[in-house]
């Protein structure tokens, strides 16, 4: 591939694009408003968990983590090896905790779909749940085990990622202020082959440089610089829908708030050895010595302030799921934005109507997982690869355009 490419964002999602793209033959510079890492992927739990994050049954969605995790152990390798970085990857399995023995039958449906699924998971109970998990709650009267989930400590995947991507080749732009495309200079046409993609964008505060630039590609415009590229690929999370307008699309992509906290754990014997969940959320030891404890779900706007009511929420029930935690306090609370879609399903893929302009946002509660198949649709379709029949689940055209564009 010869292509260059301007990836916007620097999340999770727009590095782990970058790099394969960059892998794949790409020339890539990714733009970055603030810090890479600086947003959601960098405030992740970072569970590897398809099965424990879809509890009903398997569809479309479902079947994308589940390719996800299974690139997991090649792609971190990849990265570590790429970066000369460390990072936690743990595969320590999961545990999804029952209290009643009426969650009984609805634990067991979970575990049909799954095992057809690719699970080795059984349900645990009495001498051989604790056996298995010590420290949990003698309140808990059973909990599914699924060994294949696993999780990685997300912001210093993230920084190995960047690493990663720099050492592969690929141009980071960061601290790029307020970067917003604000008008497509030559309208729809702009988006044809000769043209491309037309991109102005306002800055702040950064000595952004013009990049070399010849005639008729497309461009990414700051106020103090010009950057050039065969395609655009947006990454930029929460912040997607901002586009809307620009490219007369519907992108309903919300931010929801997720408050999380953690807590130190310096005796030898950790209190949990798998990831554990119940339906009011998980806790996952890290090799550091953090319990991390998670998290809250709110709509605030792109506010990432912690309030009391989000976080004392998680500790009464980390306590109700782990007695060890009764007398402990967290050391660090702290919060990030979801990107949200109106669907539940993240946005991959090249617009119909501007081929050049690629779509990789809306990743939810399931970004660290679902970077590297995030990242290789991307660099397919890039490509040229026709998407495959069940791709379209997450077409991004698929909200059709706003209202006033139907007038
Ligand atoms: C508390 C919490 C816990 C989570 N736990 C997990 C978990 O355990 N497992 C899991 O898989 N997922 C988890 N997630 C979800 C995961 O973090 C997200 O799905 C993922 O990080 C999204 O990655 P992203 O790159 O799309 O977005 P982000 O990480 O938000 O990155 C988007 C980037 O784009 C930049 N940007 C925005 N607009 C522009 C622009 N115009 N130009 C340039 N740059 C721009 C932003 O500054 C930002 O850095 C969690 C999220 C939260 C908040």
């Amino acid at each position: 591939m010869n292509d260059s490419f301007i990836v916007l964002g620097g999340g999770i999602v727009g590095l782990s694009c970058a790099l394969e793209l960059r892998l794949r033959g790409g020339d890539v510079t990714l733009l970055e408003s603030g810090v890479c890492g600086g947003q959601a992927s960098g405030a992740a739990a970072g569970m590897l968990a398809p099965y424990s994050e879809n509890p009903e049954s398997p569809d479309e969605f479902f079947h994308l983590c589940r390719e996800s995790l299974g690139l997991y152990p090649e792609w971190q390798r990849r990265v570590r090896e790429m970066s000369d970085k460390d990072f936690e990857y743990t595969e320590c399995g999961s545990l999804y905790a029952a209290y009643h023995e009426a969650d009984l039958l609805a634990l067991e449906g979970r575990l049909d779909w799954q095992r057809q699924h690719g699970s080795s998971g059984k349900i645990l109970r009495g001498a051989e749940l604790f056996k298995a998990e010590p420290g949990l709650s003698s309140s808990v009267v059973a909990a599914l085990w699924t060994p294949e989930e696993s999780h990685v400590y997300a912001p210093d995947f993230v920084e190995a990622l960047k690493t990663a991507c720099l050492k592969a080749g690929v141009v980071i732009r960061e601290r790029l202020g307020a970067v917003e495309p604000v008008e497509w200079e030559q309208g729809i046409e702009v988006w044809s082959a000769e043209y491309g993609i037309e991109v102005r964008l306002t800055e702040s505060g950064s000595d952004m440089q013009s990049a070399d630039h010849s005639g008729e590609v497309p461009s990414v415009k700051s106020g103090h610089g010009v950057f050039r590229a065969d395609r655009l690929v947006v990454c930029t999370g929460a912040w997607a829908g901002g586009l809307s307008d620009l490219l007369g699309l519907r992108l309903p992509v919300q931010p929801i708030r997720g408050q999380i906290c953690a807590y130190e754990w310096r005796e030898e014997r950790t209190p949990v050895k798998h990831m554990v969940f119940c339906s009011q959320g998980y806790l996952v030891q890290k090799t550091n010595g953090t319990l991390v404890c998670g998290a809250s779900e709110d709509v605030a706007g792109f506010d990432t302030s912690v309030t009391e009511r989000g976080i004392s929420r998680l500790l009464r029930w980390n306590k109700r799921l782990l007695p060890a935690l009764e007398q402990a306090e967290p050391f660090h609370r702290w919060a990030g934005l979801r990107p949200a879609t109106l669907d539940g399903r993240p946005l991959i893929g090249r617009l119909e109507r501007a081929e050049r302009v690629i779509f990789a946002v809306g990743h939810y509660r399931n970004g660290i997982l679902l970077s590297p198949v995030t990242a290789k649709l991307v660099a397919d379709c890039a490509e040229g690869r026709s998407p495959q029949p069940w791709q379209q689940a997450f077409r991004p055209e698929r909200f059709g355009m706003p209202a006033a564009s139907l007038r």
